[in-house]
């Protein structure tokens, strides 16, 4: 009998949201982007889900060669461009479009011999000041690669600092305009909160949602996924391996960090940090016992977690216990042989859970560590080991 936690992903909650991005698109094309193995999910258990996007984009080389090895045709582009000359070669061999940020970058084009002109996206920086050339290099950039034979459209990017926030996308925006007024190519600029919240603003030929697609607000908790009709896509959920009855004063778990003021019920889940549950998530995080909400009490530790049960009085060894996503998604449990009631429309968004850790819900999301088993739901809903 193996440990009973189960990351499941729902391919039909995939499908939907790149439906909202591409609704919020209008006639923009859209990237699904994939990067970090499709946001922790799996980039074959994606793929199907993302099939009817435009373009897929990505940064790792590896990655791009486990998609094209999927049978994908369509735009692949490299969010980062090549990290050493060489990577080009497979650019030529995989017909990977790729961004340009820096002189380097450019050089390394010069050099390569290929019979393949390749696509680039030429990136700005517009004030976040990680990659891309500033507004007033721009031009020469653009210059020099429209001369390269290595070369044949040259496409123009950014990336927003702020779009999930006050600060918004205004200054960015114009810097961008202004750097790039009278040059040819497509645009493609915004992110998932940047199509979210100033859809109307960033019209362009291309458009890049991530997050999104995950069914995780980019702006929470301003806003949170409901309010942008997003579904998870994930969830990690286990089971109780124990139940203790504490006293007033008894304490739970390392450090003795939560002390019972009443006699309580608290369950034991099997699921620590060594799966990827935060270990910084302290007492009051919410989690759902049989698709009832409760939460967290004392310190995570490595292969556990404490719960209290006290709004869950029926619950005992064997009750789900869903750390983020919707309830209702484990096998039969063989061990306790019992059907408990699970209320399985409960959903628990990962960005709640990630919010009272003092994270966003990306983090979450791409960190389920390597040994959680994972399963990905048939369409008529039920979970298939993959
Ligand atoms: C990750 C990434 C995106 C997607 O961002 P989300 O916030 O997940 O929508 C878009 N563009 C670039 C360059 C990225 O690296």
């Amino acid at each position: 009998m193996p440990r009973p936690i189960l990351a499941t992903i729902h391919p039909a909650a995939l499908r939907h949201n790149l439906d909202q991005a591409r609704r919020r698109a209008l006639q923009s094309r859209v990237w699904a982007v994939v990067k970090a193995n499709a946001y922790g999910h799996g980039i074959e258990r994606v793929f199907d889900a993302f099939r009817s996007a435009d373009g897929i984009a990505l940064l790792d080389l590896a990655e791009a060669e486990r998609v094209r090895a999927l049978g994908w045709r369509g735009p692949l582009l490299l969010l980062e461009g090549v990290f050493e000359p060489r990577d080009l070669e497979l650019c030529s061999r995989l017909a990977l479009w790729h961004t340009v940020h820096c002189d380097a970058q450019i050089d390394w084009l010069a050099a390569h011999k290929t019979q393949q002109p390749h696509r680039v996206f030429l990136k700005m920086n517009s004030g976040m000041n990680r990659l891309g050339f500033a507004p007033g290099r721009l031009r020469s950039a653009w210059a020099r690669l429209n001369a390269l034979t290595q070369v044949d459209e040259v496409s123009l990017m950014m990336h927003f600092s702020d779009a999930d926030g006050p600060k918004g996308i205004d200054g960015a925006l114009a810097a961008f305009d202004e750097a790039t007024r009278d040059l040819p190519g497509e645009r493609c600029v915004a992110n998932s909160a940047a199509l979210l919240r100033h859809a109307e603003r960033t019209r362009a030929d291309w458009v890049r949602p991530g997050i999104v697609l995950y069914g995780s607000a980019p702006d929470y908790p301003e806003h949170d996924a409901a309010h942008w009709h997003l579904q998870p896509t994930q969830t990690l959920a286990t089971r109780l391996i124990g139940v203790q009855q504490l006293q007033p004063g008894d304490s739970v778990g390392y450090g003795s960090r939560f002390v019972a003021e009443q006699p309580m019920r608290i369950g034991v889940a099997a699921v620590g940090y060594a799966d990827g549950y935060p270990r910084v998530a302290p007492s009051g995080t919410p989690v759902l016992v049989d698709g009832v909400r409760t939460r967290l009490v004392g310190r995570v530790s490595m292969d556990m977690v404490t719960v209290d049960l006290t709004p869950v009085p029926q619950a005992g060894l064997g009750s789900e216990v869903v750390l983020w996503g919707r309830a209702g998604t484990l096998p039969p449990s063989a061990a306790t042989g019992m059907a408990r009631p699970v209320d399985s429309h409960a959903v628990l968004p990962i960005d709640e859970v990630a919010h009272a850790a003092g994270t966003v819900g990306y983090e979450l999301m791409c960190a389920v560590a390597p040994r959680v088993p994972v399963a990905v739901e048939e369409e008529d809903g039920a979970g298939l080991p993959a």
